[in-house]
């Protein structure tokens, strides 16, 4: 191999928050390079599958909502940049049982925050929305804000512009070890060598490979995404119109139902005729270099069947595809300084609802390796915090 080539910052991972942050580097003058052992947008990771939900009135914790603030203005900005809108506003519906994680917490966040919103019994939401099938003791918190962003789109956008401003993008390249030191970092690749001041790792599902020694409890799960046609809209010439009853046409919103106690399922209305839907987590765990876009028949018929029960379509499957979630205990993200290297910073902002907040975290990531202030307390997001500390006691000892 030939001798290394020099860096002030280097990214190792180019989905959502790699190319985000190459992005957001690029327009710091600095000299910087991002490495991706695949070609993003791609369908390897977690960032694929043409769409994600952004929401404010956010059930996880309060502590986001001014996270997804932020990140509001710099969707827009892309899409200026890309010519075309990256995020959609549909309004979001988040349903469940009164005493319901989606519903108390997205009360809890938007009343925390302000955010504005309606409560919906369950006969205000069947009125308003009839593709919902709610029972007596649903209620529902509709939010106006929320809406769609288009994953591959943001990505692609993310790395052209970086490129165009300055910035190495090398794709097709696995980062195969890394050599921490104070003065520099070194990496050896599949393709070079570098060396770089900085190091930002957004991996995503591999991060345990980059870092084992970190045993971070990180959980990858398999993800499986479903497309469903209503039947009563197939043959209608301007479906994404005509349809009334299906949550398809573009005036419906996102929706997040949880229809049994820590059960949840997610609808996604295209701007086609297709519904997407998907469960949000429960999947299989998987070593992420298994990842398969095979969906089986069983899964198929599981999503048909919720799909029956609470909505009031008859679903006819389309297509699908395979994603995975990087899970950690408290499904919390992972942003901090590597414990031991504090030139290396490492974030895992997913658990399954990372994408929204990509475009900001670029920024809070440059801040981090650039010794700026980022403006955001990241004490919850750290390495070192109580559930991931006793997560991996407990990994250790079983281990
Ligand atoms: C099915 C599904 C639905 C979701 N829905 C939503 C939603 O509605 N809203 C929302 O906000 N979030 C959602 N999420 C979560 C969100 O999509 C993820 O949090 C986010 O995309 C994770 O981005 P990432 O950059 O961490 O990972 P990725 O995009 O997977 O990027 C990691 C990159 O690192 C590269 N890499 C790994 N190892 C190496 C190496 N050794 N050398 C070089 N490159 C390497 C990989 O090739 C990959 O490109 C969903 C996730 C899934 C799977």
């Amino acid at each position: 191999m030939a001798d290394s080539e020099t860096y002030d910052i280097v990214i190792i991972g180019l989905g959502a928050h790699g190319s985000s942050t190459l992005w957001h580097l690029s327009r710091t003058g600095k000299k910087i390079a991002g490495i991706d052992r695949f070609r993003p947008p791609h369908q390897r990771g977690s960032s694929h599958g043409e769409s994600r939900i952004i929401r404010q009135a956010y059930h996880e914790n309060p502590l986001y909502v001014p996270l997804v603030r932020a990140s509001y203005p710099i969707w827009k900005e892309l899409g200026q940049i890309a010519g075309k809108p990256l995020y959609k506003k549909t309004g979001g519906l988040f349903l469940g049982k009164k005493d319901s994680t989606v519903v108390s917490g997205a009360r809890l966040s938007a009343d925390t925050h302000n955010i504005p919103y309606d409560y919906l019994d369950a006969t205000t939401i069947r009125n308003r929305f009839s593709a919902f099938r709610p029972g007596d003791d649903t209620v529902g918190v509709l939010e106006h804000e929320a809406g769609i962003l288009f994953p591959e789109a943001a990505i692609a956008t993310f790395l052209h512009t970086a490129a165009a401003n300055g910035a190495q993008v090398n794709t097709d390249e696995q980062v195969m070890a890394i050599f921490p030191s104070k003065e520099a970092i070194e990496l050896t690749t599949t393709k070079r060598k570098y060396r770089t001041a900085k190091l930002i790792v957004t991996a995503g599902a591999w991060l345990n490979t980059l870092f084992p020694e970190l045993n971070l409890p990180l959980s990858i799960r398999r993800q499986p995404l479903f497309w469903f046609r209503d039947r009563a809209a197939t043959g209608s010439p301007d479906r994404s119109i005509t349809t009334t009853r299906s949550p398809a046409p573009v005036e419906a919103p996102i929706f997040l139902w949880e229809y049994e106690k820590g059960q949840m399922f997610y609808g996604i209305p295209d701007l086609g005729d297709c519904l997407k839907l998907g469960w949000h987590h429960d999947g299989r765990i998987i070593s992420p270099d298994e990842l398969s876009q095979n969906v089986e028949k069983e899964e198929i018929a599981a999503m048909q069947q919720t799909a029956t029960q609470y909505l009031a379509i008859d679903p006819i499957f389309q297509k699908s595809c395979v994603c995975m979630y990087t899970t950690t205990p408290d499904e919390d993200f992972i942003i901090d300084l590597h414990p031991d290297h504090p030139n290396i910073v490492i974030a895992s902002p997913c658990s399954g609802h990372g994408f929204k907040f990509s475009a900001i975290i670029g920024r809070l990531l440059t801040d981090l390796a650039l010794d700026r202030p980022t403006g955001f307390d990241l004490a919850p997001f750290s390495i070192r915090r109580k559930a991931l500390v006793d997560a991996r006691a407990i990994k250790g000892a079983k281990a």
